[in-house]
């Protein structure tokens, strides 16, 4: 199979999966665009395998990350609290730690979906 014919199958792939061709042709070679999931390709010159694995931005993967992340952090304050004597200091930990928890059961649904 040669380049051209690979090349074409993965722009009609890509069409397929809901890119469109735009009007402006390529600044570097002239070839025709295609804008995919927020992003613009030369059909020519650019590598489309790469746009044929562009991932969307998920929001049950962020809200994952996320979760792992306020996980951590109410992991080190903990930390903080066990050594903590400042009843100031403490309370502005547990107020803290509070709002972690609060958010981290707000994307328990998100991690289910
Ligand atoms: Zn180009």
């Amino acid at each position: 199979m040669s380049t051209t014919t690979a090349k074409m199958k993965t722009t009609v792939e890509l069409m397929r999966r809901g890119a469109v061709m735009i009007k402006e042709p390529c600044s570097v070679c002239n070839g025709v665009q295609l804008r995919y999931k927020g992003k613009v390709y030369c059909s020519n010159h650019d590598d489309l395998a790469v746009a044929l694995q562009a991932k969307e931005i998920l929001f049950p993967d962020v809200a994952e990350d996320l979760k792992n992340l306020l996980l951590v952090k109410l992991k080190e304050s903990m930390s903080l609290l066990e050594n903590e004597k400042d009843s100031a200091e403490l309370d502005r930990l547990v107020s803290l730690m509070t709002r972690y928890v609060e958010l981290l059961r707000k994307l328990e649904p998100a991690q289910r979906a």
